[in-house]
């Protein structure tokens, strides 16, 4: 039916590092971009459909990333091509038939992953099926730099990396260079617009209009170590001659409820906001001057876009280590895990070194791109179009 909307199935997993809000991203393009033409749907394959143990996916992941040894473990171990394949192809023949109902209830014209584990699963089904050269299969990869393994299929239609270092990995994995594009990470269509002044945002934001102001944050579930982090800000930012603060501090804790509670509890010298989950992340980083977060790509893309300059206090072993040093690498921040020498840092930056933040900034600003969610979505949507896959594709061409 040439009428009905074309379907896109996004599939991602609520496991951190970026997936949901890519995929949330994605999506919101597609409307914005195509409205009716499109009808997008974002599904946790894992968690819907698939059985015991498989379902519990994420949920092992919130766990084990929080103990950081068996996380190591785990992606270490997985990471040789001969293991995960193996492991893959078992894991396969297990969940094959359910994943199957589930990939073709949608009947996709169109397949995004933005997720490692839903390459090998969904594609082995599709090629069973005989569907791999009728339904275009892509992926976005939502890792910086250091990609495991599982990103990279050679049967995909498009793989779109953020990064060129991603491409040259994705290239040593057996990609060939046409099913390569780099764009850069998916990120909410709203975050590249101008936004209010910043004193104006700040006023509506309930912050200081004056005062140099930092963000602290740590990821969607506010991990790493924000109190200690916020209190030696505190005391950093408090001109102890002048008896008065010298900047302001926000604290984003998103999903982390009980961070939000013990930090209300206490009493600051500077002006603090406490936030939870924000869904307006985009003014809070406008409002502020420099951000100190976990090494999450969501976030160092969106501190990018805005030319934040950025302290990274963690990362989570293995994917999120090439994030540090594409922020530091490139001028656009530091790394830094001691509270005390991060609150020393940005007092700095808002005192005798002025000139040095200023620096990042507009480093942190190069980096950013604002146009990679609208590229990715408009080559998607031609995918669909067409219907070519990477086997029409070679045929075409033979
Ligand atoms: N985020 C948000 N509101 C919050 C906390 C976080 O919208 O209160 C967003 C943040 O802007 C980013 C994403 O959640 O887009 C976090 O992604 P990241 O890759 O940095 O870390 P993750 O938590 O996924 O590991």
């Amino acid at each position: 039916d040439p009428g009905r909307p074309k379907k896109v199935l996004i599939l991602m997993s609520d496991t951190g590092g970026g997936h949901r809000a890519s995929a949330e991203a994605l999506k919101a393009t597609f409307e914005l971009e195509f409205g009716e033409e499109f009808e997008v749907t974002v599904c946790d394959l894992w968690k819907e459909h698939t059985p015991w143990p498989f379902n519990q996916v994420p949920k092992t992941y919130s766990f084990m990333v929080k103990h950081e040894t068996l996380w190591k473990l785990a992606y270490h171990t997985t990471a040789p091509r001969f293991i995960h394949q193996s492991q893959m192809a078992a894991t396969s023949t297990f969940i094959a038939r359910e994943v199957a109902k589930g990939l073709l209830k949608y009947q996709p014209d169109v397949i995004i992953s933005v997720h490692p584990l839903m390459q090998h699963v969904p594609i082995r089904v599709l090629r069973a099926r005989g569907l791999l050269n009728k339904i275009p299969f892509t992926t976005v990869i939502t890792d910086l730099s250091t990609c495991h393994p599982t990103w990279f299929h050679r049967s995909v239609t498009k793989c779109f990396c953020p990064t060129k270092d991603v491409e040259q990995r994705a290239l040593k994995a057996g990609l060939l260079p046409s099913q390569l594009r780099v764009h850069g990470l998916p990120i909410r269509p709203g975050f590249g617009k101008p936004t209010k002044p910043k004193v104006e945002l700040r006023r509506d934001l309930g912050m200081n209009e004056e005062l140099p102001a930092v963000l602290l944050m740590g990821g969607g579930e506010g991990m790493g170590p924000v109190e200690s982090t916020a209190r030696a800000l505190c005391d950093s930012l408090y001109d102890n001659n002048k008896r008065k603060p010298v900047g302001q501090l926000v604290v984003i804790c998103g999903r982390n409820k009980k961070l939000v509670k013990t930090l209300e509890s206490l009493d600051w010298k500077c002006p603090v906001k406490i936030e939870g989950f924000v869904t307006n992340m985009v003014e809070w980083m406008a409002a502020s001057d420099c951000v100190i977060s976990k090494a999450g790509p969501g976030t160092i893309a969106e501190a990018t876009i805005r030319g934040l300059p950025m302290v990274l206090n963690s990362y989570i072993a293995g994917q999120e280590v090439g994030n540090v040093s594409f922020v530091v690498d490139n001028g656009a921040g530091k790394y830094c895990d001691k509270p005390k020498e991060i609150a020393g840092l940005v007092a700095d930056w808002f005192g005798s070194k002025a000139a040095e933040l200023e620096r990042m900034a507009s480093n942190a600003k190069k980096l950013g791109r604002p146009d990679a969610v609208f590229k990715i979505v408009h080559e998607i949507a031609e995918l669909a179009r067409t219907g070519e896959t990477l086997a029409t594709r070679k045929l075409m061409y033979t």
